[in-house]
């Protein structure tokens, strides 16, 4: 009978929604802007106050805590047989240099808020349950890139903009730029990793839906497209004897906002554009973008690039220049493990949340993590789509809503079967 009484107590288990609320808005207040977002780069002293409150409120759940060489704070919450390989979770502190309260945030706290709810009701699971703080997730990703072997071996390439160096950033923070490669981790000894984040896009709250199951994030490539026409008299030239990149260019950019729209889930878009020589009375002669597109599947990426190039081909014959693609990024998609996957939609519906799943198109510790362990990701809605600016808002239901779908997943990958 005792047992019974025990099981039932265990899957009615639900975070304190309150303190978790509270957590968040108390860790806004360092760093806090006078418009009330939250400035709290890495390695400042905001980022070194944020993570001493987060180490203080680690200890007192009872977790047992240590700061890798890339400078992640780790928090352990032992599982009866700590000899067992972890299931993490965990996001990241630091902010943009206008964020809000929740980017990241969200993630670290209701992680945290797990374990301050477990170890309340004296529940150990059988797996250890880790709680990680990546460092510098805005910025250079170096935290997860560390833990999944990834670091580039150029110190240079870690320079903050202010000019500091990582080595002195890493010691700020108790990290140590010489020991990196220690932080590396690997599946032995985490059997899975479930991040938490809010969306930072519109697509739940379009859809009325109060849970994303992530499948995956996005592959990225990016492009450097040039267009090269001749440069000429404005008023001289006539209209058949033009090589106008910019004509070209304008089709271009039509181009790849086509390609973008037709079915399937991915984006694609020209951000950047730069024309030579820019001047009023003279036929542009010379025209650099850029180009970006994203997609779950490489192979769907591939497929579209090659009806760009074809649609780019037509348009230079047409317009008399010469269109070239240069790539300067290639990132490869992150899948979400299945089973995580499934986990996360049997916590909605035991928990009554209608949920979708849907791709994530940010990059997110996550993506490194899969190169490692099995990866999982839970969306809660984002206010209109808003992030990285100090009206992002997901409320207080949606966020207590969100923490219960991590216990809960959380509690099924750490039994052992
Ligand atoms: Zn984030």
């Amino acid at each position: 009978m005792k047992s019974i009484t025990t099981a039932q107590s265990k899957t009615q288990l639900k975070i304190n929604g309150d303190r978790l609320n509270q957590s968040i808005a108390r860790l806004a207040q360092i760093g806090k802007l006078p418009d009330g977002g939250v400035k709290r780069i890495a390695y400042s002293k905001e980022d070194v106050a944020a993570r001493k409150l987060v180490t203080d409120w680690m200890l007192k759940a009872q977790m047992e805590v240590r700061v890798d060489t890339a400078g992640n704070i780790i928090g352990r919450y032992l599982g009866k047989n700590p000899a067992l390989s972890a299931i993490a979770t965990g996001s990241h502190i630091d902010t943009v240099p206008c964020g809000g309260h929740y980017d990241g945030a969200y993630g670290v706290l209701a992680g945290l808020e797990v374990v301050r709810v477990l170890q309340e009701n004296k529940i150990r699971l059988d797996r250890s349950l880790e709680v990680i703080v990546f460092t510098d997730e805005e910025g250079t990703m170096i935290g997860s890139k560390a833990i999944s072997g990834r670091v580039i071996g150029d110190p240079g390439y870690y320079r903050r903009p202010d000019g500091t160096d990582i080595y002195t950033c890493l010691e700020r923070i108790g990290g140590d730029w010489q020991k990196i490669a220690q932080a590396r981790r690997s599946e032995q000894d985490i059997a899975a990793f479930v991040e938490l984040h809010v969306e930072q896009g519109p697509v739940l709250e379009s859809m009325h839906k109060q849970i994303g199951v992530v499948e995956g994030i996005v592959g990225q490539r990016r492009f450097n497209i040039s267009v090269k026409g001749s440069a000429n008299h404005a008023g001289t030239t006539p209209m058949q004897m033009r090589c106008d990149a910019l004509v070209a260019a304008a089709q271009v950019v039509l181009a790849v906002n086509q390609i973008g729209n037709t079915p399937g889930q991915q984006v694609a878009t020209v951000g950047k554009m730069q024309v030579l020589p820019n001047a009023a009375n003279v036929v542009p002669g010379w025209v650099e973008m850029s180009l970006d597109i994203r997609d779950l599947s490489s192979l769907h990426i591939d497929s579209l690039l090659e009806q760009l190039r074809s649609h780019l081909e037509e348009i230079a014959i047409a317009t008399h220049t010469q269109i070239r693609l240069h790539p300067c990024l290639h990132n490869e998609p992150a899948l979400a493990e299945p089973s995580i996957q499934k986990a996360i939609a049997r916590s909605c519906e035991k928990l009554n949340l209608n949920y979708t799943y849907l791709p994530s198109r940010a990059s997110h510790d996550a993506q490194e993590m899969a190169q490692i362990t099995d990866m999982g990701m839970i969306f809660v809605p984002s206010t209109q789509g808003v992030s990285h600016d100090a009206s992002e808002y997901t409320s207080p239901e949606q966020c207590t809503q969100g923490a219960n779908v991590l216990l809960m997943s959380l509690m099924q990958l750490a039994k052992i079967h």
